[in-house]
């Protein structure tokens, strides 16, 4: 075939493509505590502006070692982790056994290891990366927070905070302190009790019809009843007609079934019917035994009844708006990683 020809190839829609790899300039000797690693440049500079500076720094005069450039003489990391660094090694250069098994071997703490080095060189791909791996894995509320701030995410503070406010009972003060700081902690107990439904709040007031049915929740009494003890009439939305027994507690819990439900688990409000008083005669206004729901026909055990609130859920509106408020200034500078 003459070079004529193959030219004719080319110009007839033959495409050339260039197939991305690392590019060949050279590799650089870094020591991260006690290991020298000897890595491709490339994607350092590739990643990150502040290998590109570091790289251009004015090279020695002849005869002197240059830095980077040997094991005699590597670029000393100071103040980072080895193993945070060979963990970020493994992401910025997947071998093909990383390829084959379609994930990397990176642990939890791996993770932690590369967003904290990618935040801190300003590796936003990366820092992205780690931040979606890191949100499959299990965090916990309060991991969410701590590493929130720590590593600037704006989504874990958010969504850490709005689940601690949402959870019921709250956290002890002592551990709230103590992983997040005492003026944390304190505004988020303030929230937390903003956000409680009215009922539970002063006073706690409760009607017949806000009695729920543990499987459907919804209202388990449409007709007005008589008082177990006296025989007192005690209308549907009569809201002074019972109340709580004093030394009674109402258990929070947090619903899970419901998966498509988006930001924190609504909470469930048990209550027991025998904690009920009626204003009458000062006795519990029910009997023990189980009920049936009217609208879906499943009993309810006396002492597994819901509270139906407004939206029978601590409102999560109220405070996810008390957390922007205190909390919003914090959120919207980790947000500027974003932009
Ligand atoms: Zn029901
Ligand atoms: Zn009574």
């Amino acid at each position: 075939m003459s070079t004529d020809s193959i030219a004719d190839e080319i110009t007839q829609g033959t495409q050339v493509r260039q197939v991305e790899y690392v590019l060949c300039d050279g590799t650089v000797f870094f020591r991260v505590e006690h290991t020298i690693f000897e890595v491709p440049r490339s994607r350092f500079t590739e990643h990150s502006e502040v290998f590109t500076d570091m790289f251009h720094m004015p090279q020695a005069e002849d005869g002197q070692d240059i830095e980077g450039r040997s094991t005699g003489r590597p670029i000393v990391l100071e103040g980072y982790r080895a193993a945070d660094f060979a963990a970020l090694i493994k992401v910025l250069y997947p071998t093909i056994d990383d390829m084959i098994e379609g994930a990397w071997k990176l642990t939890k703490e791996d993770w932690v290891g590369v967003l904290n080095l990618s935040k801190r060189w300003g590796m936003k791909k990366i820092r992205n990366l780690a931040i979606a791996k890191l949100s499959d894995t299990t965090l916990s509320p309060m991991e969410k927070v701590v590493l929130a701030r720590e590593y600037e995410v704006a989504k874990w503070l958010r969504e850490g905070l709005n689940e601690i406010v949402s959870e019921h009972p709250i956290r002890p003060p002592a551990e709230l302190k103590s992983q997040l700081g005492a003026d944390t902690a304190c505004t988020l107990m303030w929230i937390q009790n903003q956000a409680l439904p009215a009922q539970l709040g002063a006073g706690f007031i409760l009607s017949l019809g806000l009695l729920g049915c543990t499987s459907c929740q919804r209202a388990m009494f449409s007709n007005d009843r008589n008082c177990a003890s006296c025989t007192r009439t005690i209308s549907v939305n009569d809201r002074h007609a019972l109340y709580f027994a004093p030394g009674a507690s109402i258990t929070g819990i947090v619903r899970t079934q419901h998966t498509l439900v988006r930001g924190p688990a609504p909470t469930d409000f048990v209550i027991n019917l025998l904690d009920l008083m009626c204003r009458g005669c000062s006795n519990c206004a029910f009997t023990s035994g189980n009920y049936i729901c009217p609208s879906c026909a499943l009993s309810t055990g006396y002492q597994h009844f819901r509270l139906i609130t407004s939206n029978n859920t601590i409102d999560i509106g109220i405070s996810s708006q008390k957390i922007l408020e205190e909390f919003g200034d914090e959120i919207a500078r980790y947000e500027s990683w974003d932009q």
